[in-house]
């Protein structure tokens, strides 16, 4: 990767390097999205073409043949998740999912959710009597810190069963169950969690799920709502999905989830044992040969694909753009059009700095031992060369 200038403008330092054709771009941005498997693809395929009927028309044959796909789908993402059928309901993403979730809070009740949850909980829960609790320094919320947090009148704890960020995997089981003893409702946003690691939704009331962050197609996820619970709708009309989310379901999209959820729960084992060896080896490599790197979350209990490093001096953004080889993401803008560090890195104790200068690397199915080298050495070199450019 041959440098051609070098210039920086205001604080940000630029690198203009060789092209780097795009078909070479290799992708670290697994929390993102993922790309969708091609036998996923293959799969949904029919339902876009042959089997194009609306599941609720099922007066006639078409309208049939997706309604059965449409059960079949839902029977399989149930099974995944050791749930029942009739508990989940489709969606179009976890936004949606998690919109539907906080909407069990009534204006004179109280939500208890943390201060690095998703935007599509922290929007709603703003508009809401709410409580965040505070994580610890690995980003992890206890089950005393959330004891503490809980009123007479709370309605609802939404705590995530992993964070896209930093990692941190949650005790949701042991919160859940905390929130069970007290006739209190547990949501959990298991978007970054589901098809990654083992869930136990024993206790969890609510779930949000989107196929998108597991090798499934994006625009469709579900919600998990247990027997007895009443989700509120948000999005209200034709009352699909027995009224809790309105709109012509995605066939396609459920029976690309299902399919993507087949093959997690095949693969999913030993592809973690594998991103965790290979998010070690690189965490070891860049402290070793980068001075000045700070590991961000925790060294156990984390995401198997997922590390987070702050490099000392170094603007996040700056190093994106002059590593052309690789898509990587920056822990300061996790939301488009977020400005500033990121709240889950202040939420843990990370000054401006550290935060601004963080890195999110989201290891996939696709990245190999040599991308990894790759990275470690692109990283030595730019790190370097950042640094040198504005030596304060
Ligand atoms: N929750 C979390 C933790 C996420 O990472 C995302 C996706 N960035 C969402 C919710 C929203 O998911 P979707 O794109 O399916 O709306």
């Amino acid at each position: 990767m041959a440098a051609l200038f070098q210039f920086s403008i205001f604080n940000f330092q630029f690198i203009i390097t060789t092209p780097v054709p795009p078909q070479e771009v290799i992708y670290v941005d697994h929390h993102a999205t993922t790309p969708c498997d091609p036998r996923v693809v293959e799969t949904m395929l029919p339902y876009f073409t042959e089997h194009f009927g609306n599941p609720a028309s099922i007066a006639h044959h078409h309208g049939r043949k997706a309604s059965m796909a449409l059960e079949d789908a839902r029977i399989a993402v149930a099974r995944f998740f050791g749930v029942l059928p009739p508990e989940i309901y489709f969606t179009a993403g976890a936004t949606e999912s998690n919109n539907i979730a906080l909407n069990l809070v009534g204006p004179d009740e109280h939500l208890v959710t943390g201060p690095g949850e998703h935007k599509s909980i922290l929007a709603p829960a703003s508009s809401k009597n709410v409580t965040y609790v505070q994580p610890d320094r690995e980003g992890r919320i206890t089950p005393e810190a959330l004891r503490d947090a809980l009123r007479p009148e709370t309605r609802l704890v939404s705590i995530e069963a992993a964070n896209g960020e930093i990692g941190t995997i949650q005790p949701i089981a042991e919160l859940a169950a905390l929130c069970r003893e007290r006739k209190i409702f547990f949501h959990t946003d298991a978007t970054q969690a589901a098809g990654k690691i083992p869930l136990d939704l024993g206790n969890v009331d609510l779930a949000s799920f989107s196929a998108h962050k597991l090798y499934g197609p994006k625009g469709i996820g579900a919600l998990f709502v247990r027997r007895g619970v009443r989700a509120s709708p948000v999005v209200i009309g034709g009352g699909q999905e027995r009224n809790v989310r309105s709109g012509t379901v995605n066939v396609p999209g459920a029976v690309g989830f299902a399919e993507a959820l087949r093959l997690r729960a095949e693969e999913m084992a030993d592809e973690a044992l594998r991103l965790a060896q290979l998010r070690d080896e690189l965490r070891d490599a860049l402290v070793e040969r980068i001075d000045g790197v700070l590991v961000n979350g925790p060294r156990e209990l984390r995401l198997p694909g997922n590390l987070n490093v702050s490099f000392a001096r170094i603007e996040a953004e700056s190093l994106i753009i002059a590593m052309k080889r690789f898509s990587l993401s920056s822990g300061s803008a996790c939301s488009t059009g977020e400005k500033g560090p990121s709240r889950v890195l202040k939420a843990i104790g990370l000054d401006d700095g550290a935060a601004m200068g963080s890195i999110r690397f989201g290891l996939g199915k696709s990245n190999t031992a040599e991308q990894v080298h790759m990275l470690t050495d692109d990283l030595q070199r730019v790190v370097r060369r950042l640094r040198e450019l504005a030596p304060a």
